[in-house]
């Protein structure tokens, strides 16, 4: 059995043939947020269900990192390698500092509490980019059930001047983010309400030297599934969740193959020694890959 599915000659060159879908780790109720700290040799991860995120070693170990975690969700580094993190139960984003303090980036938008963000990824100029749909205050399994106070909006926050601001206002449910390699363009998935028709696609933002967006068509559907999560290679491919595993998108729009995955994909990091080892957080395991190609983006 094949671990890959071809559709475009090109995928047969990103992957290895004799390389495994491997199942790292499992037990858990729903991961999410993989982030890569290759310095501290670990992959962190969320479980959010049980409040709690986790550390794999690859020695296999897997250890508690921080519980309860406020159903933190999604993950990334900044520029200097701190955490910086999604929180459903206390709706904000956070960065931990090297000396483990927690400070607080976002809470609110506009004199309201922001929903519950979700994906994160920072800028090169420090700027920190999240989604804020609002699924970790629709019930009490990912979070408190509460009254939505704001539209399901993309933002940027600007730790230098501790602003925030809505970049992207136009969203049923934005979810997973991530840049291209260069930087002139951010792809923003819309998850929907996970309704009958609801969005299940990728728009793509060209972003202007100022971090203005604009554009914002739809780049790609992802067919079965949504795009929880997913982030580029060097060249610019999107390897992206679905419900059947990973797809790997050109920056045309065209999938270019799968990696299939036992379980429903919810987020995805690029890590390991040549950021060329893909985890993959799947419902209620990790697995990683190893691929013939490098991830973009440290985090
Ligand atoms: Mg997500």
């Amino acid at each position: 059995m094949s671990f890959f599915e071809t559709y475009e000659p090109v995928f047969d060159s990103f992957v290895l043939g004799n390389a495994p879908v491997k199942r790292l780790a499992t037990g858990f109720d729903w991961v999410e947020g993989p982030v890569w700290f290759g310095d501290a040799g670990c992959l962190l991860f969320s479980d959010i269900p049980n409040d709690r995120i986790l550390r794999w070693m690859p020695d296999g170990s897997v250890s508690t990192y921080r519980a309860p975690s406020n159903y933190a969700n999604g993950h990334t580094r900044d520029r200097q390698g701190r955490l910086v993190s999604c929180e459903h139960g206390t709706r904000r984003v956070t960065r931990t500092g090297h000396d483990g303090r927690v400070t607080v980036l976002a809470d609110a938008y506009d004199g309201r509490r922001l929903n519950s963000p979700n994906d994160v990824v920072v800028k090169s100029d420090g700027t920190i980019w999240f989604t804020d749909p609002h699924y970790g205050i629709m019930t009490d399994y990912e979070g408190f059930r509460a009254e939505q106070e704001l539209p399901c909006n993309v933002y940027r926050i600007d730790p230098a001047h501790g602003t925030v601001e809505a970049v992207a206002t136009d969203f049923n449910c934005p979810n997973g983010l991530a840049f291209s390699p260069d930087e002139t363009r951010l792809y923003v998935a819309d998850t929907g309400r996970m309704f009958r028709d609801d969005p299940t696609h990728i728009r793509a933002f060209d972003v202007a030297d100022d971090g203005g967006l604009s554009g914002g068509e739809v780049f790609h559907v992802i067919e079965p599934g949504a795009a929880d999560g997913f982030r580029c290679d060097t060249d610019g491919n999107l390897w992206s969740s679905a419900a059947d595993g990973v797809h790997c998108i050109d920056p045309g729009g065209t999938l270019l193959g799968r990696i299939l995955v036992p379980e429903l994909v919810s987020n995805l990091c690029f890590g390991g020694r040549a950021k060329h080892r893909l985890f993959i957080t799947a419902t209620t395991s990790v697995y990683s890959v190893i691929l013939n190609r490098r991830g973009c983006q440290s985090p």
